[in-house]
Order: C-alpha cells, then sequence, then structure tokens
C-alpha cells in the first residue's frame, strides 16, 4: 500500500511512519517529493488493515494497492476453480443448472418437484429446511424433517442436495443431508457462519448480500477459503436498489465483473433477483449471456399454495421451456449444458 503523507508532515512523523511499517514486517519505500512524501509499504502480498497507518500523525491518506482479498482473486489463481457437483465441472464451459422449490414443504411437492426438474435437465436439487424470513411470523421451513425429505429425494432422483445452513450450531445436522451448503444473502458477512462453513470442507455456495459490494462477496468468499476450504461457488442474487417494480435488480455486471476478479464459479438466481416468474427466463438468458457458470431456480408444482415465494416460482413445465432457452444461449457462448447423469430411480 501507499501512505501519503501531508505536505507539512515532519521528519520525525515520516520516521514514524516507516517504523511502524518495519514493525509489521514490512518494506518501506520512501519517495521524496517536492511537495510531500510517499511511503510504500511492501509485503508479501497478504493483507495488511489501511487503518493502522491512516492514524498515524502526519499520515493524509492510505491507498491500498493489492487486493484486500487474496485468496479469491485472480492474481494468487489464473485458472478457474473448477467445482465437480453431479458430474459436472462447474467452472469449466459445462453449466450447472440448480432447481427446486424455496421451501420443503411436504413429500408430495418436494418428490413432484425433483422428478420435474430432473427430467427438465436439472442436475442438483435445492430446498430450504432452515428458512431466512423476513417476518418472525412466516414459515420459517420443516427443519430436519425437511432435511429428511430432501434425503429422499436425493435417493429418488440421483440428485445433489443444496440447502441453506442459517448457523454454525446447525451444520453437524445439515451436513448428514446436504451436499452442497447454501449461505444466504442474509447471512454473507455472518463471520462465524463463514467461518464454520470453511472448516466444514463442504462445497459452499454463498449468496451475494443484498445489500453488499462485489468486494464484499469477495471478502466473505476470502473467509471460507482462509479456512482452507476451496470449494466456493458464488451466487449474484439480486441488490437493493430505488427500483421498486421488481424484487431486487439484477446486477449481471457482477457476472463478468466477478469473473475477471475471482477464479471462483459465479451463479446466478434470477428468482430472488427479479421477485417475479415472468421475469426469470429472460433474466436466467442473459446471466447465462454474461458468463454465468450457472443458474439456480425456484420450481413449485403449484406457485400459488407455496409457502414461500410463490410469485417467483416457475411450474415445472416453464421450467423445462427455461431450460430449452438457456441450451441455445449457452450454445452460442461456446458453453454447454450437459446431459444429467443419474441413478435410477427406485
Ligand atoms: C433462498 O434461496 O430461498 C433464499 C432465501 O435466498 P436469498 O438468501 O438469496 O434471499
Ligand atoms: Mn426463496
Amino acid at each position: 500500500m501507499m501512505i501519503i503523507m501531508r505536505t507539512d508532515a515532519t521528519p520525525d512523523q515520516i520516521d514514524h511512519v516507516v517504523e511502524r511499517v518495519e514493525n509489521f514486517g514490512l518494506r518501506a519505500h520512501l519517495s521524496t517529493g517536492e511537495e510531500r512524501t510517499v511511503i510504500g509499504a511492501i509485503g508479501d502480498g497478504r493483507p495488511v488493515d489501511k487503518d493502522i497507518f491512516l492514524y498515524l500523525p502526519g499520515v493524509d491518506r492510505v491507498v491500498p494497492i493489492t487486493r484486500p482479498y487474496k485468496l479469491a482473486s485472480r492474481e494468487f489463481r489464473p485458472q478457474n476453480t473448477l467445482i465437480p457437483v453431479n458430474g459436472v465441472n462447474v467452472g469449466s464451459d459445462q453449466i450447472l443448472i440448480i432447481a427446486g422449490p424455496c421451501s420443503v414443504e411436504s413429500r408430495n411437492q418436494l418428490l413432484e418437484t425433483a422428478l420435474a426438474v430432473r427430467e427438465a435437465g436439472a442436475h442438483a436439487l435445492r430446498g430450504g429446511a432452515f428458512k431466512p424470513r423476513t417476518s418472525p411470523y412466516s414459515f420459517q421451513g420443516m427443519g430436519e424433517a425437511g432435511l429428511q425429505l430432501l434425503a429422499e429425494a436425493r435417493d429418488l432422483t440421483g440428485m445433489p442436495i443444496i440447502t441453506e445452513v442459517m448457523s454454525p450450531e446447525q451444520i453437524p445436522l445439515i451436513i448428514r443431508y446436504a451436499d452442497v451448503l447454501q449461505v444466504g444473502a442474509r447471512n454473507m458477512q455472518n463471520y462465524s457462519l463463514l467461518h464454520a462453513v470453511g472448516e466444514s470442507q463442504y462445497p459452499v455456495l454463498l449468496k451475494r448480500g443484498m445489500m453488499s459490494t462485489i468486494e464484499e462477496l469477495l471478502m466473505a468468499a476470502e473467509y471460507i477459503l482462509s479456512h482452507g476450504n476451496r470449494k466456493v461457488m458464488l451466487c449474484e442474487r439480486g441488490i437493493r436498489t430505488f427500483e421498486t417494480a421488481t424484487r431486487n435488480t439484477t446486477d449481471i455486471n457482477a457476472i463478468p465483473v466477478l469473473k475477471s476478479m475471482t477464479h471462483l464459479p459465479v451463479i446466478l438466481d434470477p428468482s430472488h433477483s427479479t421477485g417475479q416468474w415472468s421475469y426469470v427466463s429472460a433474466i436466467a438468458r442473459a446471466g447465462i449471456a454474461a458468463g454465468a457458470d450457472g443458474l439456480i431456480i425456484e420450481v413449485h408444482p403449484n406457485p400459488g399454495e407455496a409457502l414461500s415465494d410463490g410469485g417467483q416460482s416457475l411450474k415445472p413445465e416453464r421450467f423445462a421451456e427455461l431450460i430449452n432457452q438457456v441450451k441455445a444461449i449457452a450454445m452460442a457462448v461456446g458453453r454447454t449444458i450437459t446431459p444429467t447423469v443419474h441413478a435410477p430411480i427406485h
């Protein structure tokens, strides 16, 4: 980082900053200009908190030059991270399709959805058993009974399960049933949860907070990576803007921006990013055209009766149409949606 001294900084203040830089194990590189002195603090690439220097006497401002996230950065790892999910090499030219209900509600609802999305070409089944609802009076999920139904759906269809974990304490229970752990938008900065999913070594789908910047998303990923878990998929799920016509605003920009900043796969969730089923297909197509590595889509056999997010859930037949449309876009941009290889239905 560059520490830019004030024009009236005294030689003692400059010496003091140099001393602090060296105390942190960094090399200080002094450049004495006509007006002011700039001190380059050169380290081994590990991020250093700029506030350490910002409040020292004589310092005007501190400009970081290495990125605050390291393990997540493309500089650190130029080639894409590949995460295998049910025969799909996520991060390669193969696109991952995750589909299923917002919440697990009943055996019939889940198994019917699972069979239908598998038939349409989904590779993995989503479904929340623990739901982070804005209102404490809304349906909170079926809990362990929901996880058991997800495991039954996996047995029936051969599809791996992705489900949300809301607290570190839930992890031992959830990993008895899940294949991929979802960290929801509301928990993107729940650092003890990020730490715990990092330690779990399970693949993680990390959703972007609705009010988080791209850099904050990468810092959240850095928490998981720094606990030794390299299997992180990022998920753009829409951000809150001044626009009220849709539930959120899909930040399509985030897809190519993330792909340039990080080696981690990027999944788009057009269900939450639009909040309305009639826009989901168009935005799914846009996401694949923009370079997303996968989609996560909410599907419900009877959206009108869904206990959560019915308005943004597709009926199975519409989901099948979406897959066909997305296949054409994928082909146009040199990507493929591989046919699913599943265990036989018992
Ligand atoms: C969900 O996937 O149902 C969900 C709650 O998503 P998000 O965390 O993106 O709101
Ligand atoms: Mn939902």
